[in-house]
């Protein structure tokens, strides 16, 4: 990988900036969805619809239309419920239940740190969450973490209205650099996970920081994260300078090791 001349952070959300453990919170969420749609639709084949139309999506490689339009090409039809009749319910869960979630997640003191860091910088920052939910759902949990987009300016936030592509596909990387109009050698990623934030955005050619335990083994060999720690790390790695010179990556290394 090339030095990185950093221009743009792309920040990954849950478990990174916000505290959201995924066994807890999806299951809640699925439990909220069945719940509120259960008067217009058999609960058990609305969850089993919506895991197959989000598979869709998850395979929706940047070739195709939005995410958005790939989940409800897939999941209406097949629930047999018109689009127009289910799609404003889905809109007021997101607005009336969704809220009730907040309590599972928590916030990263380290993180609206950061972003005062990359603002003061001049950085473009991304929220470059996996976009397999609408706007609404990310916005939410970004104002749950204290890093709401009424707090902070923001290039870009990924969502399935605005992606063509979802973080299994290396596509989903390109259309940020294509929106922000950088190079990957001018961009750093943020994640926990080393599949959809490590080594994809290694395949477009972004280089990355691996929020992660000590002891967590990297799954790729090819794929070499400039630094890796808790965010807490990230941001004292950041605050020391460790991103500031126009050749970061050995630097990083030094500080981290
Ligand atoms: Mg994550």
């Amino acid at each position: 990988m090339r030095p990185v001349r950093l221009k743009a952070l792309l920040l990954d959300l849950d478990d990174t900036l916000i505290d959201n453990p995924m066994d807890s919170f999806i299951p809640a969420y699925f439990a909220a969805l069945r719940e509120w749609v259960a008067g217009v639709v058999p609960p058990e084949r609305f969850i089993a619809e919506l895991k197959a139309a989000t598979r869709a999506m998850a395979a929706n490689d940047g070739s195709g239309p939005s995410n958005e339009e790939v989940f409800a090409a897939a999941f209406y039809p097949a629930l047999g419920v018109p689009r127009g009749e289910l799609e404003p319910l889905l809109d007021r869960f997101y607005r009336e239940a969704f809220p009730r979630l907040a309590p599972l997640t928590a916030p990263r003191p380290a993180a609206p740190r950061i972003l005062e860091w990359a603002h003061a910088r001049g950085l473009q920052v991304v929220i470059a969450t996996n976009p397999l939910f609408p706007r609404s759902a990310i916005e939410q949990r970004m104002a749950w973490g204290g890093i709401g987009v009424d707090r902070y300016r923001y290039a870009l936030v990924t969502s399935y209205e605005n992606c063509r592509a979802t973080k299994s596909h290396p596509a989903y990387y390109r259309e940020i650099l294509a929106a922000l109009g950088r190079h990957p050698d001018e961009c750093l990623m943020v994640g926990d996970r080393w599949d959809w934030d490590i080594a994809c955005a290694g395949a477009a050619g972004i280089a990355s920081y691996w929020i992660a335990e000590p002891a967590a083994a990297a799954q790729a060999a090819e794929v070499e994260p400039v630094g890796r720690g808790s965010l807490d790390d990230f941001l004292v790695a950041a605050l020391g300078g460790a991103f500031d010179s126009e050749r970061f990556e050995p630097q990083v290394r030094e500080a981290l090791r």
